[in-house]
């Protein structure tokens, strides 16, 4: 099966250029000009951008465990649907991901019903698992993910976001900094990646009790979670990666204070990098009366400045990657209220839409786009060059833009298990016409095509942190 993308604008980070792609056997085999009387199919991206496939690195599919939130099935149609070819997903079902064993399991039951390629991070309990982390890089998990300051439930290693609600003895009470150092000490020695959740939880304890619970207010959900609590965890990550010399990856950095902490360490020469997310480069607290507890996040959206400041970031380097963190609930959870709300916002199907519509607007330059949605983050990842790259050899997966299109944000169009948005009714500029998978067109105009079976069905991609270091 031989498949040619004629006539578009290749787009990596390196740069563009015009030329023709032919695929065969699910790889680049040419990049350049070849007789079309010698393909099977032929797509016309004339006026188009073909980047290398996206990767969303930042998905809670829910699966096993909450599937009456999300599935591993609607995610990754979603994620097709939207141009994302590969997904990362996060570790935190139930049961969470912990060793290789449940690994293995877990990469054979979304294999069954993935539409796109998908990586696996493995969770990190602190002293509960430290001897499996070795094996979850074995395995080749992307990375292992602590949700730093949450307790988690000692049967079902849930995590456990209401503290109050489950008995002391049954709790695994958060990793002290000691332990986390201990973690960042292993996953240095096996040579993998750490990534966490950064909003330091005695920082959030004391602004919780100067406002005695009150959370009426999208403000009060801003003081009882303070950019403190994220510049102050990220400075922690930092000494602790030095110490260690651990790379360190901070997902959803969400606050200039947190951007600026990112910055110090980087330039002493720590490895620490960082992701966010579009929901914090799109909203801010004035979108709260508009979207409600539809956009109650952790760390939450904050302001117009935190905003300007991450896209900054975004454009200098201080920020490598961007992650939708696809953490659906149902419209009944998410209109509890904001106190009650559970925080997380789907998002992995708009993830492009939204950066192609800054990119249109003149808010990054495409080749960045390329580097923060694909090249970057599958290097990052330990997927480059398989993924990420427009060249020969690597994995057939692009993400084909008409940038003279629009994108509206229809919940009927929207394939996720939960159908809604905040970016719902929004007309974005440019559209992803298609999304190639491994030579297979899996979308077109924003449908999944087929069935995920066969060829054309999504495959565990293992990470190989030795291959391609940060
Ligand atoms: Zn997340």
């Amino acid at each position: 099966m031989r498949l040619k993308i004629a006539n578009g604008t290749l787009v990596s980070a390196g740069g563009s250029r015009q030329a023709d792609v032919i695929c065969r056997d699910g790889t680049i085999e040419q990049i350049g000009e070849v007789d079309t009387s010698q393909v099977d199919e032929v797509i016309d991206a004339s006026g188009w951008l073909v980047f290398p496939g996206f990767i969303d690195p930042h998905v809670h599919s829910r699966d096993p465990g909450l599937t009456y939130k999300e599935d591993f099935a609607h995610s990754t149609r979603a994620a097709a649907a939207g141009g994302v070819t590969t997904l990362l997903e996060m570790p935190n079902a139930i049961p969470p991901v912990t060793d290789a064993t449940v690994f293995e399991e877990r990469a054979a039951q979304h294999a069954q019903v993935a539409s796109v390629d998908f990586g696996l991070w493995g969770l990190a309990l602190g002293p509960d698992n430290l001897s499996d982390i070795g094996g979850l890089f074995e395995a080749g998990a992307v990375g292992v993910k602590l949700f730093w300051g949450y307790a988690l439930d000692r049967k079902t290693r849930a995590l456990v976001y209401n503290v109050g609600d489950v008995a002391p003895e049954n709790l695994i009470p958060p990793p002290a900094t000691g332990e986390v150092l201990d973690l960042c000490r292993e996953v240095a020695r096996v040579g993998g990646l750490l990534a966490a959740h950064c909003e330091d939880r005695g920082v959030i304890e004391s602004a919780e009790r100067r406002l005695e619970g009150q959370l009426a207010t999208y403000d009060d959900v801003l003081r009882a979670r303070p950019d403190t609590a994220e510049a102050v965890s990220i400075a922690i990550a930092g000494a602790l990666s030095a110490a260690t010399d651990c790379r360190f990856h901070v997902v959803h950095t969400a606050s200039r204070e947190g951007v600026r902490a990112v910055k110090r360490a980087q330039a002493d020469g720590i490895r620490l990098s960082a992701e966010t997310c579009p929901h914090y480069l799109a909203f801010t607290d004035a979108d709260f009366a508009r979207l409600g507890g539809m956009m109650k996040v952790y760390p939450p959206i904050r302001t117009a400045t935190d905003s300007a400041a991450l896209w900054a970031a975004v454009n200098d380097g201080t920020i490598t990657s961007i992650g939708s963190d696809h953490a659906p609930h149902t419209l009944e959870e998410k209109s509890l209220g904001l106190a009650s709300a559970p925080a997380g916002v789907s998002g992995v199907q708009t993830l492009g839409a939204v950066l192609i519509d800054a990119m249109l607007a003149g808010r990054l330059a495409r080749e960045r786009l390329a580097w923060l949605l694909s090249e970057g983050t599958a290097r990052l990842y330990g997927l480059f060059p398989r993924k990420g790259a427009l060249q020969v050899g690597s994995d057939a997966d692009f993400t084909l833009v008409d940038p003279a299109a629009a994108t509206l944000v229809e919940a009927d169009r929207l394939y996720s298990k939960q159908r809604y948005s905040p970016w719902e009714g929004q007309r974005l500029r440019g559209a992803v016409k298609a999304a190639v998978l491994r030579g297979n067109v899996i979308a077109r105009d924003g449908e999944p095509q087929g069935e995920p079976r066969g060829e054309a069905c999504g495959r565990l991609v293992r990470a190989n942190h030795g291959d391609s270091p940060q």
